[in-house]
């Protein structure tokens, strides 16, 4: 996959492929502004602060997840997901599927499109607390979910990260409350699936 380095010394704010507006009503404006503008912004001081002196300077960020430990690989993660997450997402369509290679590897996997989104929402809804669910894939091209507790990545287990979603809070508490799995369920019509089949075949 590719690899993600300071520059200058420090890691940047990604900027969005797409306008404030341009994810709702799945995602709104306001969603977006505290979560990229505020909430990922935040894990990024922290990493730039944590890198300051830590040796680990010139080790890109899918490394770092691996290698580093405590604040620095927590903050780390974060970052990683958090990029992984907002770069995936393009405006909704209602019918929304990936292209043929994915959608042939999916349904290999899990049986249908349709399944496979449902056992994704289903691990979502389930992770107790905070993290992530995954789409990930294995040494041998191999499809398969994971939850991922806190700042986890599937690159922790050997594994390569394809699709994520955030299953934090504050990823969808201004729109949906309380109601993980209506924002997990909703999340499909945002995905933009050539991005997902690159960070396969990458
Ligand atoms: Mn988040």
């Amino acid at each position: 996959m590719n690899k993600t380095k300071p520059v200058d010394g420090k890691y940047n704010l990604v900027n969005l492929p797409y306008g404030p507006t341009a994810l709702e009503p799945v995602i709104s404006a306001e969603t977006l502004k505290f979560h990229h503008g505020k909430h990922l912004q935040t894990y990024l001081n922290n990493v730039n602060a944590a890198l300051h002196g830590s040796g680990l300077e010139n080790m890109p960020l899918e490394e770092m997840v691996t290698k580093a430990t405590g604040a620095l690989r927590n903050n780390a993660g974060q970052l990683l997901n958090h990029n992984m997450y907002f770069m995936q997402f393009a405006p909704p369509q209602a019918d929304n599927v990936p292209s043929d290679q994915l959608l042939a590897l999916i349904e290999t996997h899990f049986g249908s499109f349709e399944k496979f989104k449902q056992e994704f929402v289903k691990a979502g809804a389930a992770l107790f607390g905070s993290g992530w669910v995954w789409l990930a894939a294995d040494a041998d091209g191999k499809l398969l979910i994971t939850q991922e507790p806190n700042a986890g990545n599937p690159l922790q287990h050997g594994l390569r990260p394809l699709l994520t979603m955030d299953v934090w809070e504050h990823a969808y508490y201004l729109d949906y409350q309380n109601r993980r799995p209506d924002y997990l369920s909703a999340l499909w019509q945002i995905i933009d699936w050539d991005i997902v089949e690159a960070r396969y075949n990458s």
